[in-house]
């Protein structure tokens, strides 16, 4: 089934046009990625979905409704989580707090359930937020998003400032989250979005310009090397 479809979208800001008639499709239990190079058009596709940036032609549905021009808040409760690029917790909250704001409002997950997959967080519970290293409060940002209800989590660059072996962890726990949650992930880190994904998209200059398996993009490195290698 169908959870979140994305219709031939145009989103701008101001006279400047990020994205250009983008479609894409998530179903249920995927995970999903969107792969591009810097200012491509990623961010700007999950603030689409989110609801921060309505794109001006096309639609997107999400478990068969029109969530086009609806608050953010509506979609959070419709089942959408968000972790942003910047992680954005609550630095004067302690981690327990961030958590159990998203947990009040409901849902089948509980802040326990959160802690089973990052430890660390239950360790860090009575911490301040901004104390956390990098990836720590990268953790806690996805351990939020999980919370309230979540059905589908959109993940801005999990491994973005990250050393590699924290990266590792993400990845660890990400693995672990597959078969619970459809995720659709935002990745400059190609190894990793390859390594979680079943699909993938590739965005050019705001146009999807490639989709496919994750295994089939995995064996096509001259297609990784004309639209995503930076160097
Ligand atoms: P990155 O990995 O650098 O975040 P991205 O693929 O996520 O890249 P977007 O952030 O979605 O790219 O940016 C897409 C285009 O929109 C770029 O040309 C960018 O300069 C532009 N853009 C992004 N945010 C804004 C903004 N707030 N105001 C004006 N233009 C913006």
């Amino acid at each position: 089934m169908t959870m979140l479809s994305i219709d031939a979208i145009d989103t701008y800001y101001g006279q400047s046009q990020a994205l250009k008639n983008v479609s894409l499709e998530v179903n249920d239990g995927e995970v999903v990625t969107i792969l591009g190079r810097n200012g491509a058009g990623k961010t700007t596709t999950l603030k689409s979905v989110i609801g921060f940036n309505e794109p001006r032609r096309g639609s997107i549905t999400f478990k068969g409704e029109d969530i086009t021009h609806k608050e953010p808040y509506e979609r959070i409760q419709a089942g959408l989580g968000y972790v942003p690029e910047d992680r954005e917790v609550w630095g004067k909250l302690t981690v327990e707090e961030n958590l159990k704001i998203p947990a009040d409002r409901g849902g089948n997950r509980t802040i326990e359930d959160i802690y089973a997959v990052f430890p660390k967080l239950e360790k860090l519970a009575s911490n301040n937020a901004e104390n956390l290293s990098g990836g720590e409060q990268q953790m806690l940002a996805i351990g939020r998003g999980m919370l309230g209800g979540t059905e589908l989590l959109l993940l801005d660059e999990a491994s973005e400032g990250l050393a590699p072996k924290i990266v590792d962890d993400v990845r660890r726990a990400l693995h672990e989250l597959k078969d619970e949650l459809t995720i659709l992930m935002v990745e400059q880190n190609v190894k990793l979005a390859l390594d979680l994904a079943d699909r993938c998209y590739i965005l050019v200059n705001g146009e999807i310009v490639y989709d496919g398996a994750a295994t089939e993009l995995e064996n096509s490195p001259e297609i990784i090397e004309q639209h995503i290698s930076v160097d």
